[in-house]
């Protein structure tokens, strides 16, 4: 799956710049179910002992990776919304977060029904940059006073700050893929895969 995924990623991805590449032909706009299967079976073999009650996501681009592996997990999937729709129940947790890809401040939103303090949760999302996405899910579990588990990601671009970030506040992150750069129209992928 990772080698099927690296070469997704040199044959189809579209490098916008040295920060951004865009996967919208398998995961981000038009989804391949096979590969997101196969990548819900790689977190899925990562945590299966873990006892996981629950995986937490962010709308959209996580959801596809992340009902994946609670398909195999048998686990819900929650998904944190960026914005409170009016059939949302009053009482949820909230924080806000900068959006790396509408590059303004957003909410994140989760009601807490669907957190509970008892639940063991693996936050699972498409690619991983600043980090702020995932301390947005960090935030919602620490309030909601449930036991985050790690964090599943299928593409680090680990030349940006948010993997080192989170593995200093010694939280688990496991990525399927690691680009180290992007830098002249080159994908450079971490050589330890
Ligand atoms: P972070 O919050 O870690 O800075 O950014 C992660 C979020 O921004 C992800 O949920 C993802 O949706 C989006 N993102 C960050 N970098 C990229 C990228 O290079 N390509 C795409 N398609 N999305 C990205």
């Amino acid at each position: 799956m990772v080698k099927k995924l690296r070469g997704l990623i040199r044959s189809e991805g579209i490098i916008v710049s040295n920060q951004i590449l865009k996967v919208d032909s398998f995961l981000n706009h038009q989804i391949d179910p096979l590969l997101m299967y196969e990548i819900g079976e790689a977190f899925a073999a990562i945590y299966k002992k873990e006892g996981i009650t629950k995986i937490l996501t962010i709308e959209s681009s996580g959801i596809a990776p992340a009902i994946m592996t609670g398909l195999i997990l048998k686990v819900p999937v929650v998904f944190a919304r960026k914005q409170a729709p009016s059939t949302l129940s009053t009482d949820f947790y909230q924080c806000e977060i900068f959006s790396y890809t509408k590059k303004k401040t957003v909410p994140l939103i989760v009601a807490s029904s669907f957190l509970r303090s008892d639940d063991k949760v693996l936050i699972v999302d498409d690619f991983l940059a600043n980090g702020e996405a995932a301390r947005g899910m960090v935030d919602l579990i620490r309030q909601a006073g449930a036991k985050l588990t790690g964090i599943g990601i299928v593409i680090e671009k680990s030349f940006q700050s948010g993997g080192k970030t989170l593995r200093a506040r010694g939280i688990r992150v496991d990525s399927l893929i690691r680009i180290d750069s992007l830098s002249d129209g080159v994908v450079q992928f971490a050589d330890d895969e």
